[in-house]
Parts: structure tokens; C-alpha cells; sequence
């Protein structure tokens, strides 16, 4: 164990980094063949300790969001999750002399062998790598062709980003920045899982944090620490629940409270009515789109008043890849018939908005090729996409009607001018930053 423990720690690399980069040279098959050359002048536990950095580096380098590390049967598998994609990186026949997994369970917590009795186990560990601490969550899992790693590999810089970098359009930004602004009442922020809610949340509290309010947040876990902001973390084990935090919290004497997620009735009605008594609340809740956050909050229980007479609005949002500029090339609009046929199940009034908005002329549409500067995948980055629904009268009294999220969502997009998230994709994609296929692909789960 302590000959695993001790090597890892802090091996600061000095001197020779690129701003933004590290000195990496050459893909990882490369590196890894490399080390096979010095595989007999080395020990084994050696060259995986070397292995399991050069493996962590690159996924660095790469932005990688996952590491999977797969033995299959005879074989190593080593596939990044990059901008939301898996990719293959290393397939090669496995090395009985390179003892990786054993590192990566050793530095992950665990026993270097699995226990007889295992099923899954899940640990985390720090490490410098190119100058930044570098948070990485492990999980192992048993299948049937031996031990399956994930490593999640935590970017905490991403969290720090400021409301003004989100993507957000000028128009919606302005918008944003007044609603925050409220003295009182319910923001909520949807999205899937990875798509940057936590990012938009924090984003939001830096941009309102001054000494003269009290901001508390409650989260699990606590994924960046904001200055000046008290921030709490909630436990299962020691029954410290969304619902019991949130009471604590408020006898804190709060302006401005986060909850991390709405998931029940009880956290529901308390952060509804606190709301309601002079607070302003951000929190997140899960559902597709923001207007069928009304029918979640119907689910649980929640009075349609409450939700009417709290809710300020709210935001859902997206992660879409940006087209590699490298190699975008120029492509032509969609032609009508292919539009008709893409919008023909939407509600009309939307399909009429979307087509115009694909047809209209003057847009900078790209479609991707793929280079080696992007990994022969076309697209490099990405960014967010955003639908931003503001409560008004006519909304309001649909909630009261107890009305589905499709009347919801018509009001909205009629009455409040709201753009829904694939109109703001449209709107990327015409400017030539994302693909329309790529935005088809995210939000395909949505029309
Ligand atoms: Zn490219």
C-alpha cells in the first residue's frame, strides 16, 4: 500500500508547460508504446504509476469529462469522454506486467485487488498534473469480462466561470441579470445531468454577491467554493435532507438561498413558501424543458397557487459541441421540404417559428469535417444553449387551471417571447459557432 501511496502525491511538473497546455507531445498509443520500450529496465509498479499519469494527462489535455478504463478479457481499453462523445484513445493487448488498474485502485482508496465479495466501489483522489489540482472520482465496477474504471475527471475551473461567459445572448443576459435581481420569489434551472446547471447557478450568485446580502447555499456535494458565500452540504447518512437543511437555513437569516435540487414535497413546499416570505431562491429541478417544470411541481404535489404566486421564471439549458474551426466548411440551408418535414410534429405556432428561423437568409451555416487539430470528430469545444421562460399573467393563470406543459410552453413561446432551446441552437448554428445537426442531436429528445 505505501509503496502505491507514496510516488503519486504532488509530482509538480515545473518549467516547461504551455500556457493552457502541458508538455505533452503525441497521442497516447504513442506514449503508451513508448513506455512498453522501457518495460525490463523498469519495474512494473513503476511504469503503471507512469502509465496512470501519462493516461490522466492526456485526458487533461484532451478535456476529457471521463476516463473509462476497460480490461477486456486479453484486453486494455482506454476510451475519453470528450465533449459529451466517447472516444476510443488506446486498445492494445493487456500487459500482465503493468499493473494499472491495481494503481488506479490504490490511488482511488481501494484495495489493490477487488474483494472477493465486490460489486462496485467508489473513491477519489487529487493530483497535480500541468500545474492544476486535478479532482478525480473513481467508480469500479465488475462485468463479466473483468473490472470496469470510470474516473470522472473534475474541471473546478469551468465552475468559476463568470454570468457574462455563460453564452447567454445579450438580450437574454440583460433579462437575467434584472430577474436575479428580484427581492423575492423561486428561479429554477433545468437540464439534463452535465449540462451545466451548477455552472449557471454559481454564475448567477457571484453575479448578485455583495456583503449587504446573507447567500447560503445547500448542495450535494459542494462542487466550488464561492467567496463570500456560506455554503452547506447536505447528508443522507447523518439525515441532514434537502427539507432539513432548508429549515435550518432559513432560520439563518438568508436573502438568498440555493438548493441544489428539488426532488420531493417537502423541499418543494418549503423553498415555494420561503419564496413567497421575502426570500429569493435559485435551485435546479429535472425535467426536459422549462415549462414542464410546472407539471413536475404539480406531481409532487405542490398547490398551483404556490408555484403562480413564487415563481419568477425559468432556465433550461444545453451543452452543445462548437464546430472545430480548423475544418468547418461552409454548407447550404436545409431545403423547405427537409424543414417541413423536421418541424411537422411540433405545435404550429412553434413549427411556423422554427422554419422561419431556419429559412431566413443570411445565415452562416457550417457542417463539420474533422481534422487532426480536432481528432477527425469536426467539432472542438462547446457551449451552452439556453430557453429562458419569464412567469406573466396569462402563464399564470394556465398554472391555476392546473394546464399541461404544452399549453405552457405555447404561452410562453406566444405570450412571453420566449425562445425556446432549439430556437437559440438555430440561432448558433445560423451564426456558424455549432452544426444544425448537432443541435438536432441534443435536443432531438425534446420535439
Ligand atoms: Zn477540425
Amino acid at each position: 500500500m505505501a509503496f502505491w501511496g507514496n510516488k503519486q502525491q504532488e509530482d509538480e511538473q515545473g518549467g516547461q508547460q504551455q500556457p493552457g497546455g502541458s508538455a505533452l507531445t503525441g497521442t497516447l498509443e504513442e506514449g503508451y508504446n513508448e513506455l512498453l520500450q522501457a518495460k525490463g529496465r523498469s519495474p512494473g509498479i513503476d511504469l503503471a504509476i507512469k502509465l496512470s499519469d501519462l493516461i490522466l494527462e492526456h485526458a487533461v489535455r484532451e478535456r476529457a469529462s471521463d476516463v473509462h478504463l476497460e480490461s477486456q478479457g486479453a484486453n486494455l481499453r482506454v476510451r475519453f469522454r470528450v465533449d459529451g462523445i466517447l472516444q476510443d484513445m488506446l486498445a492494445t493487448p493487456k500487459n500482465a506486467e503493468i499493473p494499472l488498474t491495481q494503481r488506479i485502485r490504490v490511488l482511488a482508496g481501494f484495495d489493490p485487488e477487488p474483494p472477493a465479495s465486490f460489486r462496485n466501489e467508489e473513491g477519489r483522489f487529487q493530483k497535480m498534473l500541468s500545474g492544476r489540482a486535478i479532482q478525480v472520482r473513481v467508480s469500479s465496477f465488475p462485468t463479466v469480462n473483468g473490472e470496469k474504471l470510470v474516473l470522472r475527471v473534475m474541471d473546478r475551473q469551468q465552475l468559476g466561470i463568470d454570468l457574462d461567459q455563460l453564452g447567454l445572448d445579450p438580450e437574454t443576459l440583460t433579462v437575467v441579470k434584472k430577474l436575479i435581481r428580484n427581492p423575492y420569489g423561486i428561479f429554477f434551472i433545468t437540464g439534463a445531468t452535465g449540462s451545466g446547471k451548477t455552472t449557471s447557478l454559481y454564475a448567477m450568485l457571484k453575479n448578485i454577491n455583495t456583503p449587504m446580502i446573507n447567500i447560503i447555499t445547500l448542495e450535494d456535494p459542494v462542487e466550488y467554493r464561492l467567496e463570500g458565500i456560506n455554503q452547506a452540504q447536505i447528508s443522507a447518512k447523518t439525515g441532514f435532507t434537502w427539507a432539513e437543511g432548508l429549515r435550518s437555513i432559513l432560520r439563518q437569516d438568508p436573502n438568498v438561498i440555493m438548493v441544489g435540487e428539488i426532488r420531493d414535497y417537502d423541499t418543494a413546499e418549503i423553498s415555494l413558501r420561503s419564496a413567497l416570505t421575502g426570500h429569493l431562491l435559485f435551485t435546479t429541478i429535472h425535467t426536459i424543458n422549462a415549462a414542464s417544470i410546472i407539471e413536475r411541481l404539480f406531481e409532487m404535489g405542490v398547490p398551483p397557487f404556490l408555484i403562480g404566486s413564487s415563481m419568477l421564471g425559468a432556465m433550461s439549458q444545453r451543452l452543445v459541441r462548437k464546430v472545430c474551426p480548423q475544418c468547418a466548411q461552409k454548407a447550404a440551408p436545409p431545403s423547405e421540404p427537409m424543414v417541413n418535414e423536421f418541424v411537422k410534429n411540433m405545435d404550429p405556432e412553434e413549427a411556423k417559428l422554427v422554419k422561419e428561423l431556419i429559412l431566413r437568409p443570411g445565415a452562416d451555416y457550417k457542417v463539420e469535417k474533422g481534422c487532426q487539430a480536432c481528432r477527425n470528430t469536426g467539432y472542438a469545444g462547446r457551449m451552452g444553449i439556453f430557453e429562458l421562460m419569464l412567469m406573466n399573467e396569462e402563464i399564470r393563470k394556465h398554472i391555476l387551471d392546473h394546464a399541461p406543459t404544452d399549453v405552457i410552453k405555447r404561452t410562453a413561446i406566444k405570450s412571453g417571447k420566449m425562445r425556446t432551446l432549439l430556437m437559440d441552437g438555430i440561432t448558433k448554428a445560423r451564426a456558424g459557432s455549432t452544426t444544425l445537426s448537432e443541435i438536432i442531436r441534443v435536443t432531438a429528445t425534446m420535439v
